[in-house]
């Protein structure tokens, strides 16, 4: 059933507007809440990534020290081999080449145990890196979780209070004469949220600007649903100046 009366409409267009604050709020809210997800996500994700990376890299270097591992066995066996040789041996010359031989498979298997050492270095610095990665992930993915948990709480809450409102709303919002309900939604969405103003000491709340003494007048006898000729909002006349 539709309001008949000027002052009727005004009443319900004031509790439409309330609600409409609220719910407008509660969804700015939620929006920040989902964002706020978003961001904890992200940061884990960004955690992640580096130890995966450093997980990589530290594969890596450890493939490359196995390879110069498999270089070391073969050159001690070549070193073995020629060693082994050296007692069967007839000539002099051959002797000295064996030797020879020898030497610089040996001083390849320094070069290789060198390289090898500075692997370790590396590795043994890495895996520090890593495991100082790995403490930041845990804590990391651990306030997520928490703050992961109050704010799906808090959502909960908010989607009680949005759907209740809601409700209300539409009860409310189907009381008012069409053309007026078309004006205030219209006005809600040009106008941030705020259709229906107080008028105040002279003045719209909604724009700030004075109202001329014909609006107030108006106001003052309810005779029609009033707009500030400034900012086209639905205005009202509570408190004092009511009466
Ligand atoms: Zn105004």
């Amino acid at each position: 059933m539709e309001a008949k009366n000027v002052q009727e409409q005004m009443h319900l267009l004031k509790e439409l507007q309330d609600i409409d604050s609220v719910v407008g709020r509660v969804r700015q809210d939620r929006q920040q809440l989902q964002q706020e997800l978003g961001t904890l996500d992200a940061e884990v994700e960004r955690v992640r990534a580096m130890v995966a990376g450093l997980q990589e890299s530290l594969e890596s270097l450890q493939a490359e020290r196995r390879e110069f591992e498999q270089a070391l066995i073969q050159e001690r066996d070549n070193v073995a081999r020629a060693e082994g040789r050296l007692p069967s041996i007839k000539t002099q010359k051959e002797y000295v080449a064996v030797l020879k031989e020898v030497d610089t498979a040996k001083k390849m298997n320094r070069d290789i145990e060198e390289r090898i050492k500075a692997k370790d270095g590396e590795i043994a610095a890495l895996e520090g890196e890593k495991q100082e990665k790995d403490q930041e992930l845990a804590a990391q993915e651990e306030k997520a979780a928490q703050r992961r948990g109050e704010i799906e709480a808090r959502l909960a809450e908010m989607d009680a209070v949005l759907s209740s409102r809601e409700s209300e709303r539409g009860t409310i919002f189907e009381q008012i004469p069409v053309p007026t309900r078309k004006r205030y939604q219209m006005l809600l969405e040009r106008r941030g949220g705020l259709a229906v103003v107080e008028a105040r000491q002279g003045a719209c709340q909604g724009c700030n600007m004075q109202l001329p003494p014909q609006v107030f007048n108006s106001l003052y006898r309810q005779e029609e649903v009033m707009t500030c000729p400034h900012c086209h909002r639905l205005i009202f006349l509570s408190g004092p100046e009511r009466a």
